[in-house]
């Protein structure tokens, strides 16, 4: 019953930092919110002039300049004068959605012409003796951290669906913890995760979710945690709160899980081979043409067909490792190449003896066949020392906010059970 109602129990909750420490605001230049005569979703443009009279025009598929023009009863000298200015050039390539506003005086003179390309960038053109000069403004979002908490009734996509994430930082969160769960084979009911990650809003309104910042996944009773940082060089990665890298030397699951784990059962039994015998791998059941990826950079070693195998790929990871990949119903590399973890090197197919679509995968160390899944693999390396101090500084404060609301959800589901239970 307990366990019923914690499953049952999805917290998607939206928290706003209160002191909003987190908060960042690097706007290079302020522009004022516009309200303007016809409702729109974009509201990204400098202040109108006074005394014009906007029209507003969206760009369709296969709009010209000239077009947007002639609906705004404007000339074919206007569009000249407009496009052989200075900053004319930037309006050669428009794509569909940008929004072009005119403010025409009461003369029909084409004063102003805002070019809203997205709400975070637009181009100003001012009208000056017969030609026009055009001034960029930029805006940056203001990014706020938003928290979510999920249990595994299903796959990881459903109940990530579920606790409110966007697909992108579900896709983001499986990257992340790919090292260590096998989110095929490894994940359960109950299994539960937790995350604080990145929205980008402007003037209130959402425009699209940036990184996870922290997170963290229980999985059959284990507990990982990950946190992301930026170097001194810019480059940001995922560590454990101590500091060592989440990224490992090979992938747990060499293939895109998402293409699989959307209906995937998490009782159910592959019988894919018809002769079990000598089974030395791992079968991922999978539609065909899923993509197949490298497990570890390295280099291809073989790639070819017979008829058990059907087409498969041989990848030599340093001087120990050898991963296979069988089956397939496309090959994506050619023998002597080197390949990058997470390459594409194949589809899933059902190429030799298969009785379905699916990957067989086998795992070797030293020329001995390993148990992929089980198989202790090299060990992640920590963080550069001379970056140990300021990542602790900075990770500390967010690790703390994960664990804080981790601990205000436990309390409000403690409470609703009780509530519940009277
Ligand atoms: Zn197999």
């Amino acid at each position: 019953m307990l366990a019923a109602s914690i499953s049952g129990c999805l917290f998607a909750l939206l928290m706003y930092p209160q002191d909003n420490s987190y908060t960042k605001r690097q706007i290079t230049e302020s522009i004022p919110i516009v309200v303007q005569e016809q409702s729109s979703d974009i509201s990204n443009s400098a202040p109108p002039e006074l005394g014009l009279f906007w029209k507003e025009q969206k760009v369709a598929k296969g709009d010209s300049l000239s077009l947007l023009f002639q609906r705004a009863n404007l000339s074919a000298t206007d569009v000249y004068r407009v496009s052989s200015s200075k900053s004319g050039k930037s309006l050669r390539n428009l794509f569909p959605g940008e929004i072009f506003r005119f403010g025409i005086d009461t003369q029909g003179q084409l004063e102003e012409l805002h070019y809203i390309k997205s709400p975070l960038e637009s181009l100003i053109f001012t009208h000056n003796n017969g030609t026009y000069s055009a001034q960029k403004h930029l805006r940056d979002p203001e990014i706020l951290l938003s928290y979510r908490q999920g249990v595994i009734a299903d796959s990881l996509y459903l109940s990530a669906k579920k606790a409110n994430l966007p697909d992108k930082v579900i896709m983001e969160l499986a990257n992340i913890f790919g090292w260590d769960i096998d989110f095929v084979f490894d994940i359960r009911p109950g299994d539960s995760f937790s995350l604080l990650f990145e929205d980008r809003y402007i003037d209130g309104e959402k425009l699209s979710s940036g990184n996870i910042m922290a997170a963290s996944f229980t999985n059959r009773g284990k507990t990982y945690q990950a946190v992301r940082y930026q170097n001194s060089k810019g480059l940001s990665n995922y560590y454990t709160p101590e500091g060592l890298s989440m990224r490992k030397a090979f992938l747990r699951t060499p293939l895109d899980i998402f293409r699989i784990s959307s209906g995937f059962n998490l009782r159910r039994k592959h019988p894919i081979h018809k002769k079990i015998k000598a089974h030395r791998g791992v079968d991922y059941a999978a539609p065909r043409g899923t993509p197949v990826y490298a497990a570890g950079d390295g280099k291809v070693i073989a790639t070819g067909y017979t008829k058990a195998n059907g087409n498969y790929v041989f990848i030599q990871h340093g001087q120990t490792y050898v991963t296979k990949y069988l089956h397939l119903n496309n090959k994506k590399v050619r023998k002597g190449q080197t390949v990058r973890q997470r390459q594409l090197v194949g589809t899933v197919g059902s190429t030799g003896y298969a009785t379905g679509p699916h990957l067989h995968y086998e795992f070797l160390v030293n020329g001995v066949h390993r148990n992929p899944r089980t198989v202790k693999l090299p060990q992640a390396l920590p963080i550069a020392q001379t970056e140990k101090q300021a990542f602790t500084r900075r990770t500390a404060p967010v690790l703390a906010q994960l664990a804080e609301y981790q601990a205000a959800t436990r309390l409000a589901s403690t409470q609703g059970d009780n509530a519940s239970a009277n």
